[in-house]
């Protein structure tokens, strides 16, 4: 379909968002015979497309993120689901009821209902010098940058399942992978932890925070401050990799749906909003577990409530 009969035409489900969750509402809704548009701003797959392997969606052994994102996206366009590549600027309601998505380029569409599946962006490393190094030794994606790091020093920051999963899969690169992590617990599941403690080249550096990224044309190293004593220590390092969670992109929603205070999306179990023909999905939704499973699940509720929905609206 050309760009301009997406733009004319009025969409039963548009989907903000080609994540997991996002993926999961077009799959059901154009499955049920609804017109349904994927407004994407960058790649499908959204986190999954970065991450190394998935081995925690039941049935599928061990997958490259990017295969199971490129997947995805074959089996939705199979139902006749439309993906554009633009960036969503608002979301408003309007009069006779449906929905205005204004784009980045200017342009709108209209849809009779919305699924918010916008996900969440990685979390910057608060440390000086970080905006500056940033892609050129600071990085948040171990799949698109690990390579470059061919038998250099890489750092990790975070203590999380991210932390450990993506550290893990830099080490087979780093001559070494230093995990930097402001305590001694870790959120991330004992398993991760294990596997990574297993490799040759993998160390810890614990109770310390990044304070500055220097470096001159590339990074150089990290100024460590040691959180009991306030200690600073110099680090040197070729790459930082930071993975301190995540922020929702709820940005273009805030003032029609309530959000909580960090700006996740708040929905019921049927991933309502509160505005009537507005659901969320996935990572966006308030106290998501951040699974694929999860997110495709509750992208496919969303998918069969709006079916019911328009059906009891429109007959
Ligand atoms: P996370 O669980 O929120 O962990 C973030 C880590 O970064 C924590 O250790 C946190 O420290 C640390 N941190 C946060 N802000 C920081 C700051 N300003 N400075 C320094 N450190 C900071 O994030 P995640 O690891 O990305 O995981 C997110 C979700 O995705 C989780 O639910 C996880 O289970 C899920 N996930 C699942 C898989 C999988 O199943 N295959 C893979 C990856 C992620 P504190 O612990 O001290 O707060």
């Amino acid at each position: 379909m050309q760009y301009e009969e997406v733009i004319a035409k009025q969409w039963d489900v548009a989907v903000i968002g080609g994540g997991p969750g996002g993926m999961g509402a077009a799959l059901y809704a154009s499955r049920a015979d609804l017109a349904t548009v994927v407004i994407e701003q960058a790649f499908v797959g959204g986190l999954i497309a970065l991450t190394q392997d998935v081995e925690n969606y039941p049935a599928v052994e061990l997958v490259r993120g990017m295969e199971l994102a490129s997947r995805m996206e074959e089996q939705v366009k199979k139902f006749g689901t439309e993906i554009i590549y633009k960036e969503m600027s608002r979301l408003d309601k309007a009069p006779d009821g449906s929905f205005v998505l204004s784009l980045g380029d200017g342009k709108q569409l209209s849809a009779r209902s919305v699924v918010i599946a916008s996900g969440s962006a990685p979390r910057r490393i608060p440390a000086k010098g970080e905006a500056e190094f940033y892609g050129r030794g600071v990085s948040y994606c171990a799949t698109c940058d690990g390579a470059f790091f061919r038998n250099k020093a890489i750092a990790v920051v975070g203590g999380g399942e991210s932390a450990f999963q993506e550290g893990h899969f830099l080490a087979q690169f780093g001559k070494t992978v230093t995990l930097i992590h402001r305590r001694e617990g870790f959120r991330a599941t004992p398993l991760a932890v294990r596997r990574a403690r297993a490799l040759p080249n993998w160390s810890e550096k614990l109770n310390v925070v990044v304070e500055e990224i220097y470096g001159e044309q590339q990074v150089l190293g990290l100024r460590l401050k040691h959180v009991r004593t306030g200690e600073l220590e110099d680090f040197p390092v070729d790459g930082v990799f930071g993975f301190i969670g995540y922020e929702p992109a709820s940005g273009f929603a805030k003032h029609i749906v309530a959000t909580d205070p960090e700006g996740y999306i708040v929905t019921d179990r049927r991933m309502r909003t509160n505005v009537p023909g507005i659901w969320a999905a996935g990572d966006i939704v308030e106290g998501a577990l951040k699974q694929m499973v999860i997110s495709a699940g509750a992208g496919a509720t969303a998918a069969i409530d709006i079916r019911e929905w328009l059906v009891s609206k429109h007959g």
